[in-house]
Parts: C-alpha cells; sequence; structure tokens
C-alpha cells in the first residue's frame, strides 16, 4: 500500500515536473512514461522528439563543464537541478558518451576498503538506486550481487577486513564460502588447482547499468532543465587571465565563463596542460570484451581474485568482460594481443566452460590513473577551474557521485565533505588514499 502511495507520488511528481518543464520550452520530462509510450505506438511513433536539443554555443554561460562523458553530463545536471545554475554548457570534443563512458564493463558497487572511498561510493550508489526516478530514464540498472572471489587464506583475511570495515560504515557485504558461489554461479572451477576458489566478498547491492543509457538519461535531464548539450566542440586552450579562468577557446569560437569545470577523464593532464598545470596523472589503455549472445549462464558480476578478470552478463545475452592495464601509456582506443591473450587465459582458468564462448567485439579506453587508485573531485591553483578525474578504472560506479560531488564544488567553489580528500596536493601533504596498498606507481593500480 504503501509503495503504491509512493509510486503515485512520483507520478504526480513527474506530471508537475513535465507540465513545468513544457511552459519553459525545455522537451518534456515525462516523454518516456507508459502512457506515452502506448499512445506514440497507436499513432505510428510520430510524436517523438529528439532527447536533448543541438544548441549553437552563446558567447558566454555561467559555468562550463569540458566532457560530455557521464561525469561532465551528471555535473551539469546537478548545477542545474540541486544548484539552480542552468545557464551551463557542456563541450564535448565529439558525440557524448564515446569515451570511457561509453566502453567500460558498467559495474557498479560501493565495496571499498578505505572511509574515504566508501563513503563517497556508497553515496553514488545510493544515488544510482533512485536515478532512474531522478533522470525520468531507464538506464537499466540491475542490482544483480558483486561477487569478489578469493583463492588463499592471506586474500580472505584481506577481504574480510574490507567486508567489516564497510559493515562499520553501513554498507552490506557478505563473506560467503564455496558452497554458497557454486550455487551462485555453477560454471565457477572450485577446484582450480593452481587457484582453488575459498569463498568470496559479496555485495548484493552492487551491479550493473546499462553505460549508454547513463549519457543519453543525464543528457536528457540536463537539456530538460535548460543546459546547452554542445557536441563536436573541442577545447583547444584556456583563457586566464590575472590566475582565474576567464573562459575557453573551442573549435567553435571563444566561450566565456567565471567557472569551468574539468570532466575529460584519460584527457586530464591534456586539458591541465592547457592551463599551465601538471597533474599527477598517467593515461593508460585497458581493454573489455563482449562474446556472442548466450542463454543466461552467469547471474551476477564475478571477479577472479587471483588474476585480473571479471565478468557478468548482459541483457542480450553476451558475456561482458576485461581484465587490467595494457602495460604502456597510450591514448589509443584499440588494445593489444597479449593482454587480451592474459584475459581470456584468466577466464578460461576460472570457468573452463568459457573456452567454447566466441568473442564478439573488443575495444579500449583510455585510463586517467592515478599514483594510489583514488580520484581528484577539487579546487585547483586557477581560481574557478575545478577538476573531476583520475577515476582509474572505476570511475563509472562515480559518475552519479562525480557529478553531485563536482557540481557541488562547482557552484560553491569549495568541496563537500565526500570529496574533501580528493585533491591534488594529497601526495605533498603525505595524506595518500593507497586504496589497493600498491604503491606510488601508476600501472600497478
Ligand atoms: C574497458 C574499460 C572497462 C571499465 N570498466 C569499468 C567498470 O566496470 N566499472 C567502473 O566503475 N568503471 C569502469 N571503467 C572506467 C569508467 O569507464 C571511467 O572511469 C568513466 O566512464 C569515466 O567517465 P568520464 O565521463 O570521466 O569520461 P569519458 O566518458 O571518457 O568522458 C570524457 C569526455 O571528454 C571529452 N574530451 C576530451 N578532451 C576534450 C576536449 N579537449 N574538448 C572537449 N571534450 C573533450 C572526450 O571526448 C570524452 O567524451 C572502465 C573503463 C574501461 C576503458
Amino acid at each position: 500500500m504503501i509503495s503504491l502511495v509512493l509510486q503515485a507520488e512520483r507520478i504526480a511528481a513527474r506530471w508537475v515536473a513535465s507540465l513545468a518543464s513544457a511552459a519553459l520550452g525545455f522537451p518534456s520530462m515525462a516523454s518516456y512514461s507508459g502512457f506515452r509510450i502506448l499512445t506514440e505506438g497507436l499513432t505510428g511513433n510520430s510524436g517523438w522528439r529528439p532527447a536533448w536539443r543541438k544548441p549553437e554555443p552563446k558567447p558566454a554561460y555561467d559555468a562550463i563543464v569540458i566532457g560530455g562523458g557521464g561525469h561532465g553530463l551528471a555535473t551539469a545536471f546537478y548545477l542545474a537541478s540541486i544548484h539552480g545554475i542552468t545557464n551551463v554548457a557542456v563541450l564535448e570534443r565529439g558525440p557524448i558518451g564515446m569515451g570511457n563512458t561509453g566502453r567500460n564493463t558498467t559495474i557498479v558497487r560501493s565495496n571499498y576498503l578505505l572511509p574515504e572511498n566508501h563513503h563517497f561510493y556508497e553515496h553514488s550508489l545510493k544515488l544510482w538506486e533512485g536515478l532512474e526516478q531522478s533522470l525520468g530514464y531507464n538506464v537499466m540498472m540491475s542490482q544483480r550481487g558483486v561477487l569478489n572471489l578469493f583463492h588463499s587464506d592471506a586474500q580472505r583475511n584481506a577481504f574480510t577486513r574490507r567486508g567489516n570495515a564497510m559493515r562499520l560504515a553501513g554498507i552490506d557485504a557478505e563473506l560467503i564460502g564455496p558452497a554458497e558461489v557454486k550455487a551462485m554461479c555453477p560454471l565457477i572451477d572450485l577446484d582450480n588447482a593452481r587457484y582453488p576458489v575459498m569463498g568470496g566478498l559479496l555485495q548484493r547491492r552492487g551491479g550493473t547499468a546499462r553505460h549508454d543509457a547513463v549519457a543519453w538519461g543525464f543528457a536528457h535531464a540536463a537539456d530538460a532543465r535548460g543546459v546547452d548539450i554542445i557536441e563536436h566542440c573541442e577545447v583547444t586552450s584556456m583563457i586566464i587571465e590575472g590566475g582565474a579562468i576567464m573562459g575557453v577557446r573551442t573549435t567553435r569560437g571563444d566561450i566565456m565563463a567565471p567557472k569551468v569545470g574539468l570532466a575529460v577523464a584519460g584527457n586530464t593532464s591534456v586539458l591541465c596542460a592547457m592551463a599551465g598545470l601538471t597533474v599527477p596523472v598517467e593515461s593508460h589503455l585497458m581493454q573489455a570484451f563482449v562474446s556472442e549472445g548466450l542463454k543466461p549462464l552467469i547471474d551476477h558480476v564475478i571477479t577472479f581474485g587471483a588474476q585480473h578478470f571479471y565478468i557478468s552478463q548482459s541483457d542480450k545475452g553476451g558475456l561482458v568482460f576485461g581484465g587490467g592495464l595494457d602495460g604502456y601509456s597510450s591514448y589509443g582506443q584499440r588494445g593489444t594481443l597479449p593482454e587480451a591473450e592474459h584475459i581470456f587465459a584468466a577466464g578460461a582458468s576460472l570457468m573452463p566452460g568459457l573456452k567454447r564462448v566466441r568473442a564478439l567485439r573488443s575495444w579500449a579506453g583510455v585510463m586517467d590513473m592515478t599514483p594510489d587508485a583514488s580520484p581528484y573531485i577539487c579546487l585547483t591553483p586557477i581560481k574557478g577551474l575545478t577538476l573531476t578525474g583520475g577515476w582509474n578504472y572505476g570511475g563509472f560506479k562515480a559518475t552519479p557521485g562525480s557529478g553531485w560531488c563536482h557540481a557541488w564544488t562547482m557552484a560553491k567553489q569549495e568541496p563537500h565533505r565526500l570529496n574533501a580528500a580528493y585533491t591534488l596536493t594529497r601526495f605533498k601533504e603525505g595524506r595518500m588514499l593507497d586504496e589497493k596498498g600498491a604503491g606510488p606507481f601508476f600501472w600497478m593500480q
């Protein structure tokens, strides 16, 4: 009964928001309701409008966000929806969502060890849990559970410590034994001679979301609130006077704004260099793969603890899997064969049945690696210039949380407590957030 009332309230709120946005001349926020789909289906699907406008850039805005991936679009959405800053442009050099946002393996979780990290990622996971209602868009959020397997006593101790740290912070975590692992995924070879599976750390609220839909949903909802999303507009340099940002030079002319936020992932060091800043970020390649479509085989997200391998199954039936970095710095978006071979070998070792599955597609993204595997959401030495970046290979799950905190930091020109530790200066100050305990090596994170 209570959930019915809540649902009715949500529908009513959507209608009010829809009428308000229609009155303001923005695309309707209720455009994807069940009623709308039914009426469009009966009238030849002729009434659909583009999910976001294609505006010409204005000469000036109150704020500019560079990068039309999930993080940039989320920043713009929260600037408009929470802070009331709607005179905002998102500048994207290509089409939106074609960077790492459209290239990842879509895993969402908050199972981090360090308090600074697990609080931030838990905030992000909570935003994911209500994201479809906030955006009025189906991002296919699927809380199917993320299971990290362990293969030795030492690894079990490390996972137990991580799970306990999470539970103390009110985040769900369960340690399960081999029998439960087998029941969850019969394909797993528990008795692997080299890497026997001794159990796993399970976060049931973790899962996956459809990556493209996340970019489209944030774009749709930001546009509906008045944000200009300007595609095919590359930022080529920064306009800085007296130590403060004034605007940017782009392939479509100069655009002025007193606040500029960077959300460019693998290009973070390139854009920071335009502002005269050297930042602790290295760009590395990482690959992902999709198999031919199969009947449902793997119901959860499973990660192999002995080698770098993780896998889930998409709603279309393809197995989506990946591994670690390719091992050298690059801005290419294609991976190398030795790393591909390593990933396939790890998969076959964990689930021997996979040897008979054919891979259909592969690609790579450019990862913004930091020396301690933790990100940056912060002010920079240039007044008015802020940054969200250094997402390593874990930034998809951070998309709403990063946008939320970056919008706060842009709007107020000071960090929220959730991102206060994510500074560029933490290495100088001896406040590293070494999540993986791998030391100060970009490529080992
Ligand atoms: C293979 C792979 C698997 C991954 N798996 C996961 C996972 O399972 N879970 C997880 O949490 N994370 C994962 N990640 C990481 C995740 O994809 C990224 O951290 C996240 O998507 C970064 O989003 P973003 O919006 O910051 O970057 P992007 O989506 O890359 O957006 C940055 C945008 O900036 C634009 N840009 C760059 N330079 C300029 C310029 N000069 N002017 C204008 N625009 C510019 C780019 O074109 C790009 O669209 C994975 C990444 C890869 C590559």
